[in-house]
């Protein structure tokens, strides 16, 4: 069977994103995937992204502004600063909790706790 141009393109695609081994941004896969083919725009990695995180083979969070993707990693949590803005990623190891509630099947976890930072509490 010939190869469409997309299914090229999703090679390349799947291919530059295995490189990564923690969280990336669409920006980066982008400077990835441009390095083996320059002509594959972002708007061709945010819509596989997309597709990808609905399919659930991608899991995608928020993270400030920017919105991170992970392979494997199904954890990205967050501890924001009220006062100076400041985010501090944690790592949630244990989300019984979250099971006991039987929500139903959970693919990835994302708590962003807020507060006040080391730093401006004790200035
Ligand atoms: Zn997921
Ligand atoms: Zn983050
Ligand atoms: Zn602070």
């Amino acid at each position: 069977m010939k190869k469409t141009r997309q299914t090229r393109q999703k090679e390349i695609i799947v291919a530059s994103l295995s490189q990564f081994s923690t969280f990336f941004t669409a920006e980066e896969l982008t400077s990835r995937v441009q390095l083996k083919s320059p002509k594959i725009g972002i708007a061709t990695v945010y819509r596989f992204l997309k597709e990808s995180a609905t399919q659930g083979t991608l899991h995608a969070f928020g993270c400030g502004k920017k919105t991170v993707y992970s392979r494997n990693l199904k954890n990205h949590s967050h501890f924001i600063c009220e006062k100076c803005g400041s985010i501090e990623h944690i790592n949630v190891e244990k989300i019984d909790f979250l099971k006991e509630r039987n929500l139903g099947e959970i693919c990835h976890v994302q708590i962003n706790v807020t507060g006040v930072c080391k730093k401006c509490s004790h200035p």
